[in-house]
């Protein structure tokens, strides 16, 4: 079985499993309690782990908040943002963000809309990428709370002029989250040097982690003052007080490892990405030439994304003939009742979204397993 759908979930890695192993094991102790080796063990483990993932992302250590997932992490913080500054004599209930965002960002700011928050959304090119120039213009008009835009989009792969648009924030001063799910171990991030990107949120399982382990990156307002937020879950006070819950320590050990090994195989990953990328699009130009079009973009992408129509074929049911053979996607977990908003914003019609599949590769693939596409066409 040829595993070609890395965007929704990676394989965790066995130097990864490894890591963790003791953790559910022998070392199981509670970071919260003090004194006796077992807690001091997960405590040091957990700090290691955050220095790990505060070393891919080039943010301080006490910046990384550990949470279930990106979901929890997006949740957390549109929603904690949302409530702190509408709670303590500062009202401002406009909210943007773009119009291809996950559902976990869509749906958060939907909810917060029906609560008396004013959302707008920002309309995105036909690779579903925003406009800097049109983020700066409506920004500057509404003077929002919150901007949610995400660096790189899980369908179509295209990433969005995020240095450009941290600048824009850093300038206004204006609150700025991303969401780097698919982007951590495809492309450099150096939050030092985008000091307009005030949060983030990023996911264990895209990145040869365990599921159920992801942070939201909450950088500080100066050196000492954190940046407040209502938290999402209220507790014990755990991760500063921003995420109570005892922590899930051998997540969190497996989170770090696989952080820290995205960011020692970045280069190489990327270049294997690229040139498999290369491979697999020749396969399908060479072999299908006008039966098939590209929505992805050619560059100012993911390394490894390629979603792709197949003219006048059934997504569905060219997943489901294909099934024992290649794991492929639709692009999102789509219903035919409800096509992809993410390609529909993208100027797609219904037909062509029906008829899109998205490829996203894994380092490990190799060129002889893709000739399996040669098969098919
Ligand atoms: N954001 C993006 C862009 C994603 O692709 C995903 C996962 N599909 C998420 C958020 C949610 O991540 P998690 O599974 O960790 O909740």
């Amino acid at each position: 079985m040829l595993y070609l759908d890395n965007s929704a979930t990676t394989k965790i890695l066995p130097e990864v499993l490894e890591t963790m192993m003791p953790y559910l094991k022998e070392e199981y102790g509670n970071p919260s309690s003090k004194f006796y080796s077992l807690a001091e063990n997960a405590k040091k483990a957990v700090a290691k782990a955050r220095e790990q993932v505060s070393t891919l992302l080039g943010c301080e250590p006490d910046e990384v908040v550990f949470t279930s997932g990106a979901t929890e992490s997006n949740n957390m913080i549109i929603k904690g943002v949302a409530d702190y500054y509408n709670d303590n004599n500062i009202t401002n209930k406009r909210l943007l963000t773009s119009k291809v965002e996950h559902p976990s960002i869509i749906e958060t700011f939907n909810f917060l809309g029906k609560r008396g928050f004013e959302v707008s959304l920002i309309d995105v090119d036909q690779f579903a990428r925003v406009d800097a120039q049109i983020v700066k213009e409506v920004t500057e008009q509404t003077q929002p709370l919150l901007t949610s835009i995400m660096w790189g989009n899980n369908e179509i792969g295209s990433l969005n002029p995020i240095a450009v648009l941290a600048n824009l924030f850093e300038e206004n001063g204006l609150f700025f989250h991303t969401d780097a799910t698919q982007v951590i171990g495809k492309v450099p991030i150096d939050l030092k040097k985008l000091k307009g990107i005030r949060f983030l949120s990023m996911s264990g399982h895209k990145i040869g982690g365990p599921k159920g382990i992801g942070a939201a990156i909450i950088r500080k307002q100066t050196k000492e003052i954190y940046t407040r937020i209502t938290p999402l879950l209220h507790g014990g006070g755990q991760e500063n007080n921003y995420r109570s819950g005892t922590l899930a320590v051998h997540n969190i050990v497996g989170l770090g490892k696989a952080a820290e090994l995205a960011a020692a195989n970045l280069e190489q990953n990327v270049k294997r990405l690229n040139t498999l990328e290369k491979y697999l699009t020749d396969i399908f130009n060479t072999n299908l030439g006008n039966k098939i079009k590209f929505n992805s973009d050619t560059k100012e992408k993911i390394p490894g994304l390629v979603s792709l129509q197949f003219i006048g074929v059934n997504n569905e049911l060219l997943l489901k003939k294909l099934a024992d053979y290649a794991a492929l996607s639709s692009g999102s977990a789509c219903s035919s009742s409800k096509p992809s908003h993410v390609l529909s914003a993208s100027g797609k019609s219904l037909e062509e979204v029906r008829q899109t599949i998205r490829v996203t590769l894994s380092p490990d693939v190799t060129e002889s397993e893709l000739d399996f596409f040669k098969q098919i066409t």
